[in-house]
This record gives C-alpha cells, structure tokens and sequence, in this order.
C-alpha cells in the first residue's frame, strides 16, 4: 500500500466517499468517486503526514489530526560530516593540479659530462631486444681464461658481434669527459665489479649502434666478461634482452696466473700485474661464480675445460655450442 494512502484514517477515506455521493446525482459512479478521492487525496499529501506511531491514542477523525511535528531538536553530540567533505574535496583538488603539473613536466637534459646517458634512464618494464631477433651469448671465465681469444675465432666462423664488457669499460675510462672515468680505473686497478648501471648501460649502447649501423644484420653478440656478479646478470636480462646461454671457461688459477703475468710484459693493462691478478681470483671466485652457478641451475651453461692448447679450446666450443642449435 502506497504510504500517503496507509496515512489516511479509514473514517476519512469514509468522509470522502460520502462527499462524492452528495455532490453527485450519479453516486455510483465509481469513476466519478474515484477521480474525487484522489483530488482530495493530493491536497491531503501536501499536507505534513503526522506521526500516528508516536501517539499513543490513535485518531480517526482527519478534523483530530495530531498537529504537525516540531523540527527535530538538534544533537550537540551528533557528528557533522560536511567538515570531512571539504577536506576531501580541498585534498582531491590539490592531487589533480600536481599530477597535471607533473605531465607537464620537462625531463632532465643530458649531462654535459654524461653524454651517453647513462645516469637518466628510466627503468623500463620490457627488454629492449627480443631473443626471437636477437641472439645474445654471454662468455664468462677467469681473468686469463682464453675468453677473448675464443670470441676472435666465433666472430671470424659464426658471424658474431664480439663485445667486451672489459675494453667497452676501458674506452669509457679514457673517453675525455667520461663522469666514470675515475671510477673505472679505480676498479679496474683493484679487480673490482664497476657498477651495474654504467656496465649494463654501455653494452646496450653498443648492441643498438652494432644493430642500427647494419654491422650485424643477423644481430648476433658475444658478450664477453659479463655478467660478472648478479645484479648485471638480472638487470641485463630485465631490460636489454634475455641470453641464450652463458659459454663458461674452466680454467685453474695457476695457468691463468701465467698467462696473465705473460700478456702483461707487453700489455700495458694496468691489472696484468700481479697484486691486480690476485685480487682479480678473488672477485672471480666470490662474485662471478655464484652467476655461473645460477645458469648452471637453470640448465644454460655450456662449460669448456681451457686448460689446452686455444685451437683445441676452440674445437671443444664448436661442438658444444653446435647443441644449443648455433
Ligand atoms: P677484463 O678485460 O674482462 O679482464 O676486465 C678487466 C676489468 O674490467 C675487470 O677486472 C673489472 O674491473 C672490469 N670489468 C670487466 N667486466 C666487467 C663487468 N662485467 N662488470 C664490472 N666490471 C667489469
């Protein structure tokens, strides 16, 4: 039942039929009444509608009808919420205007002394090469392992970009104006890791110049002497492009301690020498091998025993990698 017609007393619904019957010679006109009552209803339900559930004595009559509600007393303890709508509102306001002064933002120009941008790269969600085009091996092994040595031999059979984590950092180090230049040259001195960012950022430089100069149309890299701790490991493949597999030269400390200390009479490289060799084993063993041990875990090491002669090397990496389908 429609409320306004639940709060009409039934002797008044009575009164009205009655009404109707009088001022009409048809009073059986259930038409006529009905049209009549719902005239009289709409002025009824402008009226205030009163309280019958308050009162304990329940009138009938539409001439007794309670007298209209007094406005409701105020709380002093009620809680007033508009307070925390203009705070919302204020807040919400405040939010959009930084957030569009934000787009409109300009970035951050080049360094002078960063021109290869290395310190301003945002970090991204995807790699920017996809393995699908581009086939990425990573060399790892001792100093003095025969890396570079077995690279020169893939290039020239396999076609292969051959890039050096080692010269990339020494070409850094001497670049006039290189913000890095020191700091790679204390590492390097020290056989220490250089910071992932500048490493990782210096191989994706060279990869994109090798791929855009159309000197490597098959877009195929030996990445030498990298990764050489974890974090490089993770990030290059996060953001520049995951590897095939890592190609690991086993070679013990002894044989590669005399190669070194042989390539250094005429190398000039300032960590050929031994006190640089020793400490250079020593972030091998306690920072690059943990990298080979998690490929290895993975199924994704291709390991070459390099104690041999580097023709022979070379013949055991031929048939090692031809499983990997290269
Ligand atoms: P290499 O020419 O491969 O013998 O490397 C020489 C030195 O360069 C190393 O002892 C490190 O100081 C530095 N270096 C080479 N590769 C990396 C790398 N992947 N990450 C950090 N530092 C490196």
């Amino acid at each position: 039942m429609h409320p306004i017609v639940a709060a009409v007393p039934r002797q008044a619904w009575r009164q009205l039929a009655q009404r109707a019957a009088s001022s009409s010679s048809t009073a059986s006109s259930a038409a006529r009444l009905s049209s009549f009552a719902r005239q009289q209803f709409s002025t009824a339900a402008k009226r205030p509608i009163p309280s019958f559930r308050a009162n304990s004595t329940r009138s009938y009559s539409s001439s007794s009808l309670p007298p209209p509600t007094p406005p409701r007393k105020k709380n002093p303890n009620e809680l007033k919420f508009w307070p925390f709508l203009v705070v919302i509102a204020l807040g919400s306001g405040g939010y959009i205007l930084l957030a569009n002064k934000r787009n409109g933002m300009p970035t951050l120009p080049p360094k002078k002394d960063d021109p290869a941008g290395l310190l301003a790269q945002p970090s991204k969600p995807t790699p920017t090469f996809s393995p699908d085009e581009v086939t990425v091996i990573f060399v790892l092994g001792g100093p003095g392992a025969g890396k570079g040595t077995q690279c020169a031999n893939l290039v020239k059979d396999y076609g292969f970009t051959h890039l050096s984590a080692g010269d990339l950092l020494r070409a850094e180090q001497d670049r006039p104006g290189s913000q890095f230049g020191e700091l790679i040259k204390d590492c390097i001195k020290n056989g220490a890791i250089v910071p992932m960012e500048v490493t990782v950022q210096l191989l994706e430089n060279a990869m994109t110049e090798a791929i855009n100069n159309g000197t490597n149309p098959n877009k195929k890299f030996l990445i030498d002497g990298f990764p050489r701790k974890m974090d490089q490991a993770l990030k290059f493949e996060e953001v520049v492009c995951p590897a095939k597999f890592v190609l690991f030269y086993d070679c013990p400390e002894e044989e590669m301690e005399r190669r070194l200390l042989e390539r250094g009479k005429t190398s000039g490289r300032s960590d050929d020498n031994i006190q640089s060799i020793k400490k250079r084993f020593r972030t091998f063993i306690e920072t690059s091998m943990p990298v080979v041990d998690h490929y290895e875990k993975e199924g994704r090491v291709v390991k070459i025993t390099a104690t041999a002669a580097p023709q022979k090397v070379y013949e055991a990496t031929r048939n090692e990698i031809k499983k990997f389908g290269i």
